[in-house]
């Protein structure tokens, strides 16, 4: 049976909840009793994405001026 993840939008707290894949979209209160809650997407990786190095932008010249290479 797979397992679904919530998130409350009323306290904010995460949970899981195992249940038939037909019932994948019902309404799933949290833990604490809330009904305003968001089946998250468990198998896609939401952070570590911001900090991917990124080429200097406006520099131009590899980074190597600034070092007297470049006379
Ligand atoms: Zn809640």
């Amino acid at each position: 049976m797979p397992r679904y993840d919530y998130r409350c939008r009323a306290c904010g707290s995460t949970f899981e909840i195992s249940r038939p894949m037909i019932q994948a979209s019902d309404p799933a209160p949290c833990p604490a009793g809330h009904d305003d809650t968001v089946k998250l997407l468990s198998t896609v990786a939401v952070t570590g994405q911001a900090s991917a190095p990124a080429p200097r932008a406006g520099g131009g010249g590899g980074g190597c001026c600034g070092g007297g290479c470049c006379s």
